[in-house]
This record gives structure tokens, C-alpha cells and sequence, in this order.
């Protein structure tokens, strides 16, 4: 039965989005399971995300979750689709709407077009010890450079250390970063960062630009 009502709620919201139209009002009876989840996704939509809901995933190991998206503009397109959590993905909507698209026109005075990204869910523990990574969660999303409407790319591997604008553009982007995702791994944080920002929704608080 839940499940029934799972898959009408999914097929809800990917109408939805396809149109881009307010989600339509979700059945009576399972609005008090899905509440965040469908609210989440309200959410997104509002901001012009491209998206469609998973089921609800888990591994024997316990990796997984619960409100699952798998998403391909946060609005602004992504280099390749990723598997995150709702929360997260709202927070990537806020993030590329607040902080990167203002960023974008100060510095350079052209919009981000295209968001690079290696990875959001995956299931593995965090290098060298034995917690889980949020990635393990979908709670957490590494980006590695930002495509401008001119076709500048700006790379967090080499343009993070350089100098001028586009490392400016940079340090600003993961700074408004901290006011937006819990965690913000950079690589002024450590050297399994040199390449990408981490971005996460996880309990723990840290900004590591
Ligand atoms: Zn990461």
C-alpha cells in the first residue's frame, strides 16, 4: 500500500517537474509519511530544478536513503545527472541561485552555465577512518568547476591557487558556500581536496575554506 502510494506520489512530482508547474496537492492519506519529502520537492521545483524522486534505498551495509533524488539542472545544468538527497539538492539549488550566479556576474560579469561535478551518493566511509562519508547518505556532493555562458571553465584544481579573478571568484563561491551547506571541504582544508569543493548536508558543522 505504501508503496502504491510512494509510486502515485513519484508520478505526482515528475509531472510536476516536467511542466514546471506547482506540484499538485498529494493524496490525503499520505501526506503524514511523505511530508519532507514532498515538501522538499515543492521546493525544487520552485527554484527551476530539473529532477525526479527516488524510492527509498538501502544496502545491507547500511548505506542509502530515504528521500532520494536523482537531479540534472539545480537549475543551472549539470555536467552529468547525480543521485542526492532532497536536502541536499535544495541546498545546491540555493547555493548555485545565491551564491554562485551573483558570484558569476561581480567577477566576471557572465552567468554559470554548466556545474561540474564527480559524484554525490556513494556508498564508502571516509578515507583513513572508520565513520561513513555523507556521501554514503546522498547528503553530500563534490564539485569540480563552474562552465560560464562565454565558455570560460573555472577549475577548482587549477584555478583555486592561482591568482586574479577566477580564484577570487573561487574563494567567494565556497565562502557563500559555509552559509549554505553544512560542511565545505576545500582545498585550503587538506590535499583529498585539491581538486573539489565538498559539499555537504550532514549533521556535523565545518568550513574548511
Ligand atoms: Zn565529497
Amino acid at each position: 500500500m505504501a508503496r502504491a502510494i510512494f509510486a502515485l506520489l513519484v508520478t505526482a512530482a515528475l509531472s510536476a517537474c516536467a511542466s514546471r508547474a506547482p506540484a499538485p496537492p498529494p493524496p490525503a492519506a499520505a501526506v503524514p509519511q511523505n511530508l519532507g519529502f514532498l515538501a522538499c520537492q515543492q521546493g525544487l521545483n520552485g527554484t527551476g530544478a530539473m529532477f525526479e524522486a527516488l524510492t527509498p534505498m538501502t544496502t545491507p551495509n547500511g548505506c542509502g536513503f530515504t528521500e532520494g533524488v536523482r537531479i540534472t539542472a539545480v537549475p543551472s545544468p549539470l555536467n552529468q545527472p547525480v543521485v542526492i538527497s532532497c536536502p541536499t539538492a535544495l541546498a545546491m539549488a540555493r547555493f548555485d541561485l545565491d551564491v554562485l550566479q551573483p558570484a558569476a556576474m561581480q567577477h566576471f560579469g557572465k552567468r554559470v552555465a554548466k556545474i561540474h561535478h564527480v559524484g554525490g551518493y556513494t556508498c564508502r566511509g571516509i578515507a583513513g577512518t572508520r565513520k561513513w562519508s555523507q556521501h554514503a547518505f546522498g547528503n553530500a556532493i563534490d564539485v569540480i568547476g563552474f562552465d560560464l555562458t562565454d565558455g570560460t571553465r573555472i577549475l577548482v584544481s587549477r584555478d583555486w591557487r592561482a591568482r586574479g579573478a577566477r580564484a577570487n571568484f573561487l574563494h567567494d563561491v565556497a565562502r557563500g558556500a559555509c552559509q549554505v551547506f553544512r560542511v565545505v571541504l576545500t582545498p585550503a582544508y587538506d590535499k583529498a581536496h585539491h581538486d573539489h569543493f565538498h559539499l555537504d548536508t550532514g549533521p556535523d558543522r565545518l568550513c574548511g575554506i
